[in-house]
């Protein structure tokens, strides 16, 4: 199939900006103007403060378009960033992303990474309200800031855990882990034999979409409010379990000890995860992209964590000298190590 490539050359920055700005749609009262302007307007919504949070994408060094569809692309830059807002317990309601585009990019290929960034917009009620928009040397380069609101008693910090605090953990571990696994392994191939087609198996496919098109987890923020609770610390796990723990842990002077067997780690995960010769702890513990809350609340929530559908109770806070540990199945304590995302 024949593909239009318009290039950008040929329409220029603001034609971009223009394209962009017809098609955004706006869902919060709270943006009183976008795009246009030389700085967005925003309203604080009454006895809230405002929360920023922004994140640098490089290709190369943070995706690979060899397996990254663009749209896909648009959207997880999106997501990471409510990610964010969601993990400190707040709402997000609006985000601005700058891009730096090679003119190897057509006009397409931005269509599409703003098919997804849109998608984005529209599943989370986020508003597109800014940007910039300038040429790359070398690869694509994506910085989304996300701006979101909360009370500031409502508000999660990193430093809030108390020791006898209960360890919570939302939906599951390790699966994004998995799914880069696969796609890097898929791109090899592609590599050696460029008219072979990455072949994505049924079963993989989960753990691909975990790593592709991950969701921020805003509706554990709307359900933690529904059942009264607010935790006592708060943090994104985006560069594995271990590593989030620990800053935790080094941020509330306190320290984490949690149980194997209590990770939620999905069967597909570990299918995998033994394909590869991997332990699946250590993709739930060191894997990252997971996207999930990792939060700490007093015990008296006990009853009311026990019973929300996606939440995991996975240990329990100690004071700081009892040293930050995982229990294993066999009987054996280990020290909590960050290998996180190294990009350097
Ligand atoms: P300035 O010269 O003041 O930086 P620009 O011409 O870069 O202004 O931007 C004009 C408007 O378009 C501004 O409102 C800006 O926020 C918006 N904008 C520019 N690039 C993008 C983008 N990639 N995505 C969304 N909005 C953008
Ligand atoms: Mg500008």
């Amino acid at each position: 199939m024949e593909t239009k490539r318009t290039e950008i050359q040929d329409i220029g920055e603001f034609g971009i900006i223009d394209r962009i700005a017809a098609q955004v749609q706006v869902y919060q009262p709270s943006t009183i103007f976008g795009i246009g302007d030389d700085a967005a307007g925003i309203a604080v919504p009454p006895g809230q403060i405002v929360l920023v949070s922004t994140d640098l994408l490089a290709e190369g060094i943070h995706f690979d378009l060899a397996y990254t569809p663009l749209q896909h692309l648009g959207y997880k830059s999106i997501v990471v960033n409510l990610s964010d807002i969601a993990a400190m317990n707040g709402i997000p309601a609006q985000v601005t992303v700058s891009l730096a585009i090679s003119n190897r990019f057509s006009l397409e290929a931005i269509d599409l990474l703003y098919d997804g960034i849109r998608s984005a917009c529209e599943a989370y009620h986020v508003d597109l309200v800014g940007g910039d928009t300038t040429s790359s040397r070398s690869g694509l380069v994506i910085s989304v800031t996300a701006i979101g609101y909360q009370q500031e008693n409502l508000i999660a910090r990193r430093s809030g855990a108390k020791s006898g605090d209960l360890i919570c953990v939302t939906g599951d571990l390790g699966a994004a882990f998995m799914g880069l696994q696969i796609l890097t392994r898929e791109k090899k191939v592609f590599e050696v034999d460029p008219e072979m087609q990455p072949e994505i198996k049924e079963e993989h496919s989960y753990l691909i979409g975990r790593q592709l098109k991950p969701e921020a987890r805003t509706d554990m923020v709307h359900e933690l409010a529904e059942n009264g609770i607010v935790p006592s610390a708060m943090i994104d796990i985006s560069d594995g379990l271990a590593s989030e723990l620990l800053h935790i842990a080094k941020q509330s002077r306190v320290s984490m000890q949690i149980f194997e067997e209590k990770l939620p780690i999905e069967n597909l995960t570990k299918l995998a995860a033994s394909d590869f010769n991997i332990s699946p702890v250590t993709a739930a513990m060191n894997g990252g992209e997971d996207y999930e809350l990792l939060f700490t609340v007093p015990q008296n929530h006990y009853e009311a964590i026990s019973k929300m559908q996606d939440v995991s109770i996975i240990g329990v806070v100690k004071p700081k000298e009892s040293g930050n540990l995982i229990h294993l199945k066999s009987g054996q304590q280990v020290g909590i190590q960050a290998q996180g995302w190294k990009h350097f």
